[in-house]
């Protein structure tokens, strides 16, 4: 990794919020970030609230990031968003391939792949999630499953595969206050650095975050790994004030 790049701390609201907690969430966490956070920092709000934190964040560094996106472009699709409807109000990052999606929502390696296919086509940035369940760990599956799951997206995307961002995120982490100590998850994170590299002469550009029970006391000794890159974080960005304490050990 280039060492001057910056981290990007992404949150993950997941389906929580609403008018009232967004407002004050995203005003405390744009005034605490003051006018260079030292890192990229968003978070990604349920669809209806996009529009309300676009409002918020404008002006500030932070940046809006959406949960999923449509792969199709328009047309009858009921429910869906389209990348090209999120590009409008703002936003700059796409969450795709949540394991969350992948389990309640049957999402194949496939869809995620056109999933990112359509985020980029808009100039969206995908933060393709990958992560092995405990069974898988347990099997020694970790390294195969993670591979699999990142070698789709990159087989659907090309010379753009540089474009994308990389999460991972072990199933049994997430949620679960269980976190992957810095070794596992630097052991995984070179294993999907090298997988890029093989793929593009930019994957240096390429944003590899950590996620699963990343908190304010654990921030710093995973973000210090030489090759995580950031961090997708659910339940420590819906308070600001651990929110802020991550962004701060991503400085
Ligand atoms: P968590 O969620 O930080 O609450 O474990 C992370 C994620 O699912 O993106």
């Amino acid at each position: 990794m280039n060492m001057k790049k910056k981290k990007l701390i992404a949150g993950n609201w997941k389906m929580n919020g609403g008018i009232a907690a967004n407002d004050a969430l995203v005003r405390a966490v744009v005034a605490g970030m003051g006018a260079d956070a030292g890192c990229q920092v968003a978070v990604c709000a349920p669809a209806p609230y996009l529009a309300q934190v676009q409002m918020l964040r404008h002006g500030s560094a932070l940046e809006l990031g959406a949960q999923d996106v449509s792969r199709h472009e328009q047309g009858a699709y009921t429910g869906e968003v389209s990348a090209a409807m999120l590009k409008e109000f703002g936003v700059r990052f796409a969450i795709v391939g949540h394991s969350e999606r992948r389990q309640y929502h049957g999402e194949s390696d496939a869809l995620v792949a056109d999933k990112a296919k359509a985020a980029l086509a808009h100039g969206i940035t995908p933060i393709v999630c990958v992560g092995e369940t405990l069974a898988e760990r347990e099997a020694g599956q970790t390294e195969a499953v993670v591979k699999r799951q990142l070698a789709a997206v990159i087989h659907a995307n090309g010379h753009c595969i540089s474009e994308i961002a990389v999460a991972y995120e072990p199933v049994w982490a997430i949620g679960t206050g269980r976190t992957a100590t810095p070794g596992q998850a630097q052991q995984v994170h070179a294993v999907l650095r090298a997988q890029l590299q093989a793929a593009t002469a930019h994957s240096d550009r390429v944003a590899i975050l950590y996620g699963g029970s990343m908190n304010a006391a654990n921030a710093a000794s995973l973000l210090a790994q030489p090759d995580i890159d950031g961090g997708l974080i659910g339940g420590a960005s819906l308070k600001a004030a651990d929110f802020l304490q991550i962004i701060a050990a991503a400085r």
